[in-house]
């Protein structure tokens, strides 16, 4: 009898929503959903749009995206225009009112983040690939993990009052976590201030006590996205391998930057797992500097399974290649 049997799938789907009482979300990075999953425990189901081994600012924009939407309770994006190229073609493929911008489903947890490298006067095309609301990968400060563990957090319990206090404990603990992360003891805001300014004395484990060694040295990266991480360990940037942000780098750049590199200590440069070698190689061949490959999102590699695990992973490898530099 198919008409019955559509009558009952038509039950079931109506009652779907009702039985899984689940928080249905999207993000449009890996390391959202690894938050996300952090914070919201048992009460989301959780999908990332991009997988972590690719490059954020480039998603082509799939009709798959498009019907996961469709069903989504909570689309949550990095912002500050770095899912320019392919957010509002998902968006609006969707057909969801309730996630589009503006729509209370609709989350940019860059609000809380304090921006760097916001540009001043007018923005033009030959200025490259600039993002003009500032530079948008705040997320490998792993302060930033916290706030945005926190947002998360905030939202989910307006949304789901019911657990509000379950999102704010998940929140708390993951930032203690990433407090044991860094400085291998618990820790408090204030903790982090000192750090950031450099008047914290190396602890006896954790990222700080592997980073604080190398205060001060420079490395050149290959986008400028490690803007953040520099900053939180007191890295100076040498440059880029780019020529202008998010345009290929080319031969008469790379040779001025070359020159440069040789002229100044540069130790490490840091790339990106998914960029393509051919750059960097040249540069490490003509200068001696250590190429680092790093994931720069949660899934960038199989040991960053999670945001945390990322974050570990490019501080390990960054703080390996500085020791190893000073064998040279
Ligand atoms: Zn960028």
């Amino acid at each position: 009898m198919p008409g019955r049997s559509i009558s009952i799938i038509l039950v079931i789907l109506c009652a779907a929503p009702l039985l899984g009482k689940d928080i249905r979300i999207v993000t449009t990075t890996s390391d959202l959903k690894s938050i996300v999953e952090a914070v919201g425990g048992d009460h989301v189901s959780v999908n990332s749009i991009a997988n972590g081994k690719q490059d954020p600012h480039f998603i082509e924009a799939r009709p798959s995206y498009m019907i996961q939407l469709r069903k989504a309770d909570l689309f949550i994006r990095i912002g500050l225009e770095l899912e320019r190229g392919w957010e509002s073609l998902v968006l609006e493929g969707s057909r969801n009112r309730k996630i589009q911008i503006g729509s209370a489903g609709h989350l940019d947890v860059s609000s809380n983040i304090e921006r760097l490298e916001v540009p001043v006067g007018e923005i033009s095309r030959a200025m490259g690939d600039v993002h003009p609301l500032g530079n948008p990968h705040y997320w490998l400060d792993p302060y930033n993990g916290r706030k945005i563990a926190l947002t998360i957090a905030n939202t989910l319990g307006a949304m789901d009052p019911e657990n509000a206090a379950d999102y704010a404990a998940n929140a708390a603990a993951f930032s203690r976590q990433i407090d044991m992360a860094m400085f291998g003891i618990p820790a408090d805001e204030s903790m982090w201030q000192q750090q950031l300014s450099g008047e914290l004395v190396p602890t006896e484990a954790g990222w700080h006590a592997l980073m604080a060694p190398h205060r001060g040295k420079k490395v050149v990266t290959y986008h400028r996205s490690w803007t953040y991480f520099l900053r939180r360990f007191g890295l100076v940037s040498a440059g880029e391998l780019e020529s202008k942000p998010g345009i290929a780098p080319s031969p008469g750049h790379l040779k001025d930057l070359i020159e440069s590199m040789n002229d100044s200590d540069v130790p490490v440069l840091i790339v990106a797992s998914f960029k393509s070698n051919k750059a960097p190689d040249l540069v490490a061949t003509k200068t001696g500097v250590k190429v680092v490959k790093v994931p720069y999102s949660t899934h960038g590699n199989a040991a960053a399974d999670t945001y945390i695990a990322m974050i570990d992973q490019v501080v390990r490898q960054v703080a390996a290649a500085f020791n190893s530099s000073e064998g040279d």
